[in-house]
């Protein structure tokens, strides 16, 4: 990536040279044509150890604008030289954002990831506490996670991000909705209402309640569950069972639970006490 660095190209450039040489990563690795950048270098289900020459490139780019803009050198910081990196990706925006995330993260704080327990993951390294090497590292790697984020958002398919806005902002074909739009009379097919809303569609129709149509893929999740809960119960119960733990015995004050019976002074078996 050090050519790419040093030279003043634009970062249409690299996307070009990604152009040439991610069909030959597909046929290497025996992919179809029609397969896209996000199934090579995205972080998804299937994570491939791969990089596009694009990150390299934006990696590069806002290390060179560090390197310049915290320079030892009082003369370099003074040049305020400029990284060109064409129109269409500005190394020194990128820069600048991703300060402006790592300072919002800091204002968060530390916060819970995954389902690991409360403070079982590393302690993270704000912004404040960095030096000076560890700032351009955080901001290189906040370059490569804001990328990974366009390839996350890629691999959303797009049926269902169209389904969401519509449905968020009332626009899908329900009959409510035909009815508005082509002077229609719909019915909902379930309970024959009447230009039923698109909240009635979702969410609020009685048959389907009754039916069980709205909680049928949450209750599949569960049964599958009970499922697996059931086996290990039954393998537990089948194993033998395991001896007895040696219990704890608590001594009342002045009682001696070590001793032997004939020589307690309750027992009957101790001849001074049963003679008397
Ligand atoms: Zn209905």
């Amino acid at each position: 990536m050090r050519p790419l660095k040093m030279s003043e190209v634009p970062s249409s450039t690299a996307s070009k040279l990604d152009g040439l040489a991610n069909p030959f990563i597909r046929k290497w690795l025996g992919l179809p044509r029609c397969l896209s950048d996000v199934g090579l270098f995205g972080r998804n289900t299937l994570q491939l150890p791969l990089h596009s020459i694009s990150l390299g490139y934006k990696q590069e780019k806002a290390r060179m604008v560090l390197e310049l803009r915290e320079s030892s050198d009082h003369l370099v910081r003074a040049t305020g030289t400029q990284v060109r990196t064409g129109r269409r990706w500005k190394a020194e925006e990128e820069v600048d954002q991703a300060i402006a995330r790592l300072k919002h993260r800091e204002v968060v704080g530390r916060v819970q990831v995954g389902r690991a327990g409360l403070g079982r993951s590393e302690t993270p390294l704000f912004w404040s506490k960095a030096s000076k090497r560890e700032r351009k590292a955080m901001v290189v790697t906040e370059v490569a996670r804001s990328e990974q984020e366009r390839y996350t958002i890629k691999a959303i398919p797009q049926a269902r991000i169209s389904f969401l806005i519509r449905a968020t902002y009332n626009t899908l074909p329900c009959p409510q909705n035909l009815h508005l739009w082509f002077g229609t009379e719909e019915i909902c097919p379930l309970c024959n209402t009447i230009n039923a809303s698109l909240q009635h569609i979702l969410s609020g129709c009685k048959t389907a309640l009754s039916q069980g149509r709205y909680r049928w893929r949450h209750d599949a999740v569960l049964k599958k569950l009970a499922e697996v809960a059931e086996s290990c119960r039954r393998e537990a119960n089948s194993r033998p069972a395991a001896p007895a733990r040696h219990t704890t015995q608590f001594a009342r004050a002045g009682e001696n639970i070590n001793a032997p019976a004939h020589q307690t002074w309750e027992g009957s078996s101790h001849p001074a006490v049963s003679g008397t």
